[in-house]
């Protein structure tokens, strides 16, 4: 079964919101046996809703929409559905009943524009909204589908996933696809796609690289009669990529290293302080990010100068002998956060995130430092030169190198 997407909003055209939406739906699709070719966004215009609603339901069985529902003027899309299949639109009786009780639950009374919510056509039921005043479309004519669901992601996400996907699901589909995606760190985009070339010509599973700021993501996809032989599919080449990768596999699929190394300080009772610079607090923002993360971490400090630096325990004769940039500063800045914080480990980030050099020393150098109980380690690092992104990945190699360290 093939699926069109289609996103309408004119703010999708002026660049003002990115679309989400489609996304959202497309990542479902797999998992429903439907293949997705194509994903259209038109604006707020009846006629070019139309075109695009007419090309998807003449190449697709399942026409999947976001947007337009509401009850203004460029509101369009139930117009352009009736148009297309030549059908006329009525006031479903129930479903201006349900939009009057709505609008007295909140007191008011309804706008005169709000009715053609309650609109229908011969082929369409509504899709119940209970987070938003447009009710969804389902549409079925001649074995195919059209599906029309409200812009707001949060209503849209909910109708999806309380009655347009049960029902695609009860729809004959032609297999189903798995995908697993197997995260690491600490090899290049380059060395990984040199690693892993022999399976790259491979149809089923099928291997995709994705360069992220958490390291380079591996996913694997097989599509197959069964879930249980997809996956069969999948573990078979999963268990040779973790024999290539070994501890350089960091995670799977939703895991996020932040989540993981909670749990391994969790686990081994260990709490873990630490002192930034470059980083700027990202490194405790990001540990916090985890609920209950107070159980582990005791806090964080951010000493962006070297003053602050050698105010929280840094050797100053050190400071002025190497620069602040330095991985011996690293080490001593995570000494330093687990003496003065009292925790048994320490992370210790200095570098440069640029735009401009730093005591001769290039954007993008960063020096990680990991101290367990007085035992420190230190990692350096030369990273793209794009300063948010240097902040970033720092972070994620510094709860990597934590994870390391503590397995
Ligand atoms: P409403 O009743 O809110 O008018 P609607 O179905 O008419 O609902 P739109 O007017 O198209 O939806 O969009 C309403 C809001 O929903 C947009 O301002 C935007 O914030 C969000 N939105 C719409 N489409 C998308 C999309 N494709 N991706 C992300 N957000 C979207
Ligand atoms: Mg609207």
């Amino acid at each position: 079964m093939r699926a069109d997407i289609i996103s309408i909003g004119t703010e999708l055209l002026l660049g003002q919101i990115t679309d989400t939406n489609a996304p959202y739906i497309a990542a479902e699709l797999p998992l429903l046996g439907i293949d997705l070719y194509w994903i259209t966004q038109v604006g707020d215009n009846r006629a070019r809703i139309l075109e695009a609603l007419g090309r998807a339901l003449d190449r697709s069985e399942v026409v999947i929409c976001t947007g337009g529902l509401g009850p203004t003027e460029d509101d369009v899309t139930r117009e352009a559905i009736a148009e297309l299949l030549g059908e006329d639109m009525h006031v479903d009786p129930a479903l201006e009943e349900w939009l009057r009780r709505l609008f007295k639950g909140f007191g008011l009374e309804m706008p005169d524009c709000n009715i053609k919510q309650a609109n229908l056509i011969p082929s369409a039921e509504a899709i119940p909204n209970s987070r938003g005043t447009a009710p969804g479309w389902w549409v079925e004519r001649e074995g195919k589908v059209i599906a029309a669901l409200p812009g707001p992601p949060d209503e849209m996400q909910f109708m999806w996933q309380n009655s347009v996907k049960p029902r695609l699901r009860l729809s004959p589909g032609q297999g189903v696809i798995v995908s697993r995606t197997l995260k690491t760190l600490g090899f290049s985009e380059a060395r990984v796609n040199e690693m892993v070339r022999e399976y790259l010509c491979s149809s089923n599973p099928t291997l995709g690289i994705y360069a992220k700021l958490d390291g380079i993501h591996l996913r694997l996809t097989a599509k197959a009669g069964s879930r249980a032989e997809a996956e069969e599919a999948i573990t078979l080449v999963e268990a040779r990529l973790k024999d290539l990768f070994g501890r350089y596999i960091w995670g799977y699929d939703e895991d996020t290293l932040e989540t993981l190394v909670g749990s391994l300080l969790r686990e081994k009772k260990l709490n873990l302080a630490v002192m930034e610079s470059c980083t700027g607090g990202l490194l405790a923002s990001t540990i916090t990010d985890v609920p209950g993360s107070s159980e582990y971490f005791k806090g964080g400090l951010v000493t962006y100068s070297a003053e602050m630096k050698a105010a929280f325990g840094v050797d100053a004769g050190m400071l002025a002998r190497v620069g602040t940039v330095h991985p011996d500063v690293a080490v001593a800045m995570a000494g330093a956060a687990r003496a003065k914080l009292g925790a048994d480990i320490g992370i210790g980030i200095t570098g440069v995130a640029g735009p401009s050099e730093v005591e001769g020393k290039p954007v993008g150098t960063v020096h990680i430092a990991v101290d367990v109980r007085g035992d420190a380690s230190s990692l350096s690092l030369r990273l793209p030169p794009r300063r948010i992104d240097v902040k970033r990945r720092a972070v994620f190699s510094a709860l990597f190198m934590l994870r390391q360290r503590l397995l």
